[in-house]
Formats: C-alpha cells, structure tokens, sequence
C-alpha cells in the first residue's frame, strides 16, 4: 500500500457535475496529490477501484438501476471510508423526481410517448442495466461522509479530503454547507 492516502471514486445517476466541481479545486489539487493518490475515476484510464481496496471512496449520483448498484456495491467493498458526494448521492436529488412516475411510467414516457417519437418501444434486453426506484446511497450501502450540495463546493470537497488525509473527521457544518 502506498504512503499517500489512495481515493478512487465513481459516479452513478448524476450529471457528473459533482466530479467537475472536484476538479474546481484547481491547483490546490497539486498540494492534495502531494499526499494523495488518485486511484480509479471516472476521468481517468482506471475506472474501477482496485480490488485490493482504496482508503477513501467516492460516489457521485443515485443510486438507480442495477448497474449503478453494482457499481455502489463494488466501491463500499473496496473502501475503507465512503463520501456520498452531492445532493443526488446524499437524498436522491433530481433523479430520484422519477419516482413519482414510477420506472414503468418512466420508460414509457421516453421510448414511447415522447414527442419525437414514432412508433417507439421500450428497449429490452438482458445486457440492458435493469431500472429501480432511485435510491440515496445509504439506502444501498453504509455511507460514512455525507457531502451534500447541487454540486458541493470546491472548497468542501478540497476541505473533507484535507482532513481524511490528516486522519481528522470533516465536520461539515457553516461556510462548507452554505456556499449559494
Ligand atoms: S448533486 Fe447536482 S451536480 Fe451533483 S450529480 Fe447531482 S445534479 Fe449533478
């Protein structure tokens, strides 16, 4: 295992806002991969956690079919500490609106009766990821940092990934959760 504190994170249903507002972070990433080591993202060649495990994980998004709850699965099993990182992760945010429709109702609505299509038919097929209600993470696995916003700051995610490096607990509270 290396010195530095190894991350690896992935997304789920989201926007990939979250990851960009990570990358918001500028050049203090310099300062961070000084004692950092960015493992699987998906912005990089690697795109899983390795298997032997990272110290922190990452997830952006819901949870919302079964490919993204594998994916949840995957990054809990192989992290020590987990960060829910964003509204969607944290409640559901925006994805989870499709509850109201219900998943049914859902494809239906965009295969079928959308207004640009014809003689549209919902798509099925083993390959395809099989859709769920959508779910917050910790309602598919224990999350241990909640980091919420629409996306959260820079200077949060720079704030929380300081102080797991110096084995603190980010207390998220006042600038870090108030940055509109
Ligand atoms: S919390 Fe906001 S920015 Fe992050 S993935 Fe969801 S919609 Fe996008």
């Amino acid at each position: 295992m290396s010195e530095k504190v190894t991350v690896a994170s992935d997304w789920l249903a989201g926007c990939a806002g979250c990851h960009m507002s990570f990358l918001d972070i500028d050049e203090r990433i310099v300062q961070l991969l000084e004692v950092v080591q960015l493992r699987a993202t998906p912005i990089t060649d690697l795109k899983h956690p390795d298997e032997g495990g990272v110290d922190v994980g990452i997830l952006e998004g819901a949870v919302a079919n079964s490919s993204t709850e594998e994916v949840a699965r995957r990054m809990r099993a192989r992290c020590k500490t987990l960060i829910a990182l964003g509204d969607c992760a944290v409640f559901g945010g925006i994805p989870a609106m499709r509850n109201a429709v219900t998943t049914a109702g859902a494809l239906q609505r965009a295969y079928v009766e959308s207004e640009s299509t014809v003689d549209g038919v919902v798509p099925r097929h083993e390959d395809l990821a099989v859709m769920q209600d959508v779910r917050p993470v910790d309602q598919v696995v224990p999350v241990d940092i909640y980091l919420p916003g629409c996306p959260p700051s820079a200077d949060a995610i720079f704030y929380v990934l300081s102080e797991l490096v110096q084995g603190r607990q980010p207390k998220l509270r006042g600038k870090y959760l108030d940055w509109h």
